[in-house]
């Protein structure tokens, strides 16, 4: 049977596009479903770069996208805490995009504590809040300020818990190893993340749709994020096989995705 569908919300690392090569089936399947006036968004918990520089990419590989269409973790974090939480004063374990973002929301960032030895118990004055990203530049400083702070009872919150990140050729760390080393350590839990599978992002990408969820599907390769997000949401889902999860994956699943696809390509002819 045939859905009707009217919104996509798409994951991007291994259902778009996988490094700098667009994946089977992406170019042709968006294009066949903005030729029938569905709308599209793109949703990535990387928050490593700009909107803008999401939406060059995909234009760049022959997918032409604006930056309203994009739809980050760092975006979606940033326009929640300037609504819910404007005053506090945050510490990011993050990349220079992340606070530029957060900066943009009118949030304040608080600077590394450069002039403090990391090997020491720093003093962490000033920060209200931990922020934990994904973070290629994470260091002993990093994970010490964020520690101490933590122990005097900053607010903790992340914009994605990715375990690893997908990369051509293997997977590196992502902002989930560095969560869990935090709460290991502190023996606090995570409040708050924005990314997926979190309904935030979901709201966000509803709103930019303009449609009800029972109309839209959510289209990616992780079950735990992209799938179950769908779901909690009331999305048709579709997993595609170009990424991490397999068929067998798919078996093992109590609630499992409406549609299993080898690719975007096969997702027009799913729906009305
Ligand atoms: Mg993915």
């Amino acid at each position: 049977m045939k859905r009707p569908i009217d919104g996509f919300v798409f994951d991007l690392d291994g259902t778009v596009y996988l490094g700098e090569a667009a994946l089977p089936g992406a170019v042709a399947g968006i294009k066949a479903l903005r030729q029938r006036n569905k709308r599209v968004l793109f949703v990535s918990n990387k928050p490593l770069e700009p909107r803008q520089a999401y939406a060059a990419k995909l234009t760049r590989l022959g997918i032409p996208t604006r930056e309203a269409e994009v739809i980050t973790s760092a975006f979606v974090l940033g326009h929640h805490l300037a609504r819910t939480e404007p005053e506090l004063n945050y510490y990011v374990i993050g990349e220079e995009n992340l606070l530029a973002e957060l900066r943009s929301h009118g949030l304040k960032v608080v600077p590394e504590l450069l002039e403090q030895d990391p090997k020491d118990v720093i003093e962490p004055e000033g920060i209200d809040a931990v922020v934990v990203a994904f973070d290629r530049t994470l260091d002993y400083r990093k994970l010490n300020t964020a520690y101490q702070a933590l122990l005097q009872g900053a607010r903790f919150f992340a914009t994605n818990a990715d375990k690893a990140c997908p990369m051509p050729g293997g997977s590196i760390p992502d902002a989930g190893a560095t969560i869990t080393a935090l709460e290991h350590i502190t023996g606090r839990s995570l409040e708050m993340i924005a990314g997926k599978p979190s309904s935030l992002i979901t709201q966000v990408a509803l709103d930019r749709l303009e449609l009800p969820a029972e109309r839209c599907m959510m289209v990616g390769d992780r079950l735990e994020t992209d799938i179950l997000m769908g779901q909690q949401a009331g999305m048709a889902t579709a997993v595609t096989l170009t990424g991490v999860s397999s068929r067998e994956d798919v078996a093992t699943m109590d609630t499992p995705p409406d549609y299993v696809v080898e690719n975007i390509g096969e997702i027009p002819d799913l729906i009305e």
